[in-house]
Formats: C-alpha cells, sequence, structure tokens
C-alpha cells in the first residue's frame, strides 16, 4: 500500500517536472512550438534519460530535427542536471534524420494540403500539386514549382509527398534537396557506391526534388541528374521539382536541362496578396494555439509583405512576448511586440548576416561554409549561426544549411555558446551590439 502511494507520488512529480518541461521549450523556442505539444506525453524517466511519447511518428520527428536542443536545455534548466531525450511514437524510437538515407522522407506536419492557405497567388499550383498526388506520372510531368523564397514552395511539395504516401502506401517515394542529392551523389562516388545511388533514385514512382537552383554550376551533378531524370521520366514515373525562378532563368543551366523542366507543366507562385496572409497568419496562429483577434491578423499582414516566413517570424515574436496563457491577444500587446521587433532588424536575411560578419572579422564566406575549425573561423561561423537565429525565423536546419550544411545540433551548440558568451565575455558583447547595428542598417 505505502509502495503503491510513493510510485504514484513520484509519478506525479515527473508529470509536473515533465509540464514545466514542456512550458520552458515553449519560451526557449516559440518558432517551433505548436498546440499539439500539449498532447505529448512522459514515456520514461530515469537514469538521466527522458523518453517522450509523441502522437505520431511525424510529429516526433519533427521534434527530433527542431527541439532537441531546446528540450535537452529546457530539462536540464527545470532538473539541473543532464538529461538526454528521445522521442518515440507508435513504440518506436525517432533516430537522427542523418542517418537514414534510404528510409521514407521525414515531413513537416505543418506542411499539409488542409495547412495551405490558397489565394490567387498559388491557386494554380496548389492544384496542380494535388493533380499530381492523385495520379502520379499521368497528369504533369514533370511538374515544376518556382516562386521567391518563402512562398511556399517546399510547403506543397512536402504536401504531395503526404498525400501520395496516403492514396499509395507502397509507393516508393524519394523526397530530398538539391544539394542533399549532390551531397549524396558526391559521397557516393568518394565511396564507390555509384551503383547503389543509381539504382535508389532511378527506380522510384515519386522523386521530389526542393531547389533544383542548386545544381547551378555544379556539371557533373548536373550529368547525374540529367540521366536519371530521363529514366524516371522515360518510365512515366513522377517527377516534382522546385527552384526560386523559372527553369530558363536559373543561371548557367544548360539548355537540355531546362528543356527537360519545361516539358510538363512549369507554374509559378507569386507574393501572397493582403487577404491570402490575413488567412494564413490566422492559420499560422492556430497551428500554435494562439488566440489573436482579426485586427491583430490584419495588422500583421499589413506589416509583412513579400514573405511568408516573416509572417510567421512576427507570430513567433508575438508569442515569445505574450507566452501561452490561452488569452486571446490584442492589438496594442501586438504593436507593442511588433514595434520592438522592427528596431531588432525586420526583413533580416541570413544572406545580410554572413556579408556583415564575414566583412567585420574579415574572413571570406566560404570559409564559413568550410570544414575549417581554426578560431579566427569557428567564431564567426558561430556569432552568424547565434545572430541568424535571434534575427531571423529560420529554423535551426535551414541556418544550418547556409552554413554549410551543418545539421541543427551543431548550430544548436553555436547559439548555446554565443548566449553563453555574450553574458560573460564583454568583447563578445561588444562586437554582437555592434554587428546587429550593422545588419539592421
Ligand atoms: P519556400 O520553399 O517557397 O521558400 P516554404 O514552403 O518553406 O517556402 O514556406 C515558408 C513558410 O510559409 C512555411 O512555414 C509555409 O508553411 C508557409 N506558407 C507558405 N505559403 C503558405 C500558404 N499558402 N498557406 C500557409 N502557409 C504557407
Ligand atoms: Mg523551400
Amino acid at each position: 500500500m505505502y509502495e503503491q502511494t510513493v510510485r504514484k507520488k513520484l509519478a506525479q512529480d515527473a508529470k509536473e517536472i515533465f509540464e514545466a518541461i514542456v512550458e520552458r521549450v515553449k519560451v526557449l523556442d516559440p518558432a517551433n512550438s505548436r498546440r499539439w505539444f500539449d498532447d505529448l506525453v512522459i514515456k520514461n524517466f530515469g537514469g538521466g534519460l527522458l523518453e517522450i511519447n509523441c502522437p505520431d511518428m511525424e510529429s516526433a520527428g519533427f521534434l527530433q530535427d527542431n527541439c532537441i536542443g531546446s528540450f535537452t536545455h529546457a530539462a536540464q534548466q527545470i532538473t539541473g542536471h543532464l538529461v538526454s531525450i528521445k522521442f518515440s511514437a507508435d513504440g518506436k524510437v525517432v533516430k537522427s534524420k542523418l542517418s537514414e538515407i534510404t528510409a521514407e522522407p521525414r515531413l513537416h506536419p505543418d506542411y499539409t494540403f488542409d495547412n495551405f492557405v490558397v489565394g490567387p497567388c498559388n491557386r494554380l499550383a496548389h492544384a496542380s500539386c494535388i493533380a499530381v498526388s492523385n495520379s502520379l506520372g499521368t497528369t504533369y510531368n514533370p511538374l515544376f514549382i518556382y516562386g521567391s523564397a518563402g512562398l511556399g514552395k517546399t510547403h506543397l511539395l512536402h504536401a504531395i509527398c503526404r498525400e501520395t504516401r496516403n492514396n499509395l502506401p507502397k509507393a516508393k517515394i524519394q523526397f530530398l534537396s538539391c544539394e542533399e542529392f549532390v551531397n549524396r551523389f558526391i559521397s557516393a562516388i568518394e565511396t564507390g557506391s555509384l551503383a547503389e545511388f543509381k539504382s535508389l533514385y532511378r527506380t522510384v514512382d515519386l522523386l521530389i526534388i526542393d531547389d533544383v537552383q542548386f545544381l547551378r554550376e555544379r556539371e557533373q551533378s548536373q550529368e547525374e541528374f540529367f540521366h536519371t531524370f530521363n529514366a524516371l521520366y522515360d518510365n512515366r514515373r513522377q517527377i516534382v521539382l522546385s527552384a526560386d525562378e523559372a527553369p530558363g532563368q536559373i543561371p548557367s543551366l544548360p539548355e537540355r536541362l531546362t528543356s527537360r523542366f519545361r516539358c510538363g507543366l512549369v507554374t509559378r507562385i507569386d507574393a501572397p496578396t493582403y487577404e491570402t496572409r490575413v488567412a494564413i497568419v490566422q492559420k499560422k496562429a492556430r497551428l500554435r494555439g494562439m488566440k489573436i483577434s482579426d485586427e491583430v491578423a490584419e495588422c500583421i499582414a499589413g506589416m509583412v509583405k513579400a514573405n511568408i516566413r516573416e509572417l510567421e517570424g512576427a507570430l513567433t515574436t508575438l508569442y515569445a512576448m505574450t507566452g501561452t496563457t490561452g488569452e486571446e491577444i490584442g492589438l496594442d500587446i501586438a504593436k507593442k511586440a511588433l514595434g520592438e521587433r522592427e528596431t531588432t532588424g525586420k526583413n533580416v536575411s541570413i544572406t545580410d548576416i554572413i556579408k556583415v560578419v564575414t566583412a567585420y572579422y574579415d574572413v571570406r564566406p566560404a570559409d564559413l561554409q568550410s570544414k575549417k575549425r581554426s578560431q579566427s573561423i569557428t567564431t564567426p561561423r558561430q556569432i552568424c549561426m547565434y545572430l541568424a537565429r535571434k534575427l531571423t525565423s529560420h529554423s535551426l536546419e535551414e541556418i544550418g544549411g547556409h552554413l554549410g550544411g551543418r545539421d541543427h545540433t551543431t548550430v544548436m551548440h553555436a547559439c548555446d555558446k554565443i548566449g553563453g558568451l555574450q553574458q560573460t565575455d564583454d568583447k563578445i558583447q561588444s562586437q554582437l551590439v555592434e554587428l546587429t547595428k550593422r545588419i539592421s542598417r
């Protein structure tokens, strides 16, 4: 009887600690906090390991890819100990992304057709993505989607992938960024596994490649891509591509490649109109469990025009300022919160940050993206990561991608380290102030 009471009490304590950890994560990582975090449950807690049960594999993958750092951090803050974190669902623990090359693509739980707001700017792209998911290889092949950064291309590609998986659970799908394609190609050459590489990509039912502009000036990869493309196309397998420009507009891509890209359907996404932006803000707020009034949604949509990622950045700021009280956020609070955001540099891009930081420390951008580990390079690199995290709404992965394809744990570590130095090191602190000033100019 006594034992039972003790066990119950311990379980209750663990549950409370866990809830405190989740609340802390919401503060530490507002950009990635979602309403469904409240559905996470503690599965096991002991021996320095916290295992968290997630609603499904997709959300577990999202947490592993984006939030492992903030959970580790939060657990350490709340318990005072180093705790390692595992996310699981359906009785399986998710692995880190890098180890799974041939595995199923990991999809972002937010990026569904349901969560995509349709407006005049993207109606055609959206409709063609749905058509493709419903009839692989027959309607539009290849489907080529282009538009500026932050307008929803990657979102739509995830949605195609998910929808196809639902319609045809046995379909073989490969979904990767063009950069990953190139990196895997290079490492296949290095490790002598080119035959496996070829057979993997030339035998799928659906190949989705994001950001093909990355192929420019990579001649050998273009060649491989060309053959992969032809093999799939000749077998009537579906190909979906995205880029930041129309096929013919991407500099230094050979004509034989761009003419292949054009032979199916090419569809453009434009910047969203005001009404579409309002609807997107409302949708995104709901996903995060935030309640905002119509005026607030209109205010944000009025402030940010070009890039939807920035609309989300504004919501993140608002979320960070107001916390998760569950109360509706009014216009006065929003104006105050977003006014402050403006002074810390609205519209800042990672490229701006890299430009300013490399000029300041007199290093080359290529050095930051290289594997060099000397301190004269690592410090500016880590500072870039820290500032990108602070001044933009890019995910850890995206930031890592801009800095030589580093993974999210590296970025998290850099942010922690520079964040710590900012508290203790006067020199770093004044450098950060100066850099922030230059970047927002
Ligand atoms: P791109 O790949 O074109 O740079 P993303 O697909 O990464 O852009 O989109 C950036 C962000 O904007 C994502 O969070 C995405 O969900 C959101 N987004 C873009 N368009 C829409 C839309 N029409 N409805 C809802 N969210 C959108
Ligand atoms: Mg994208």
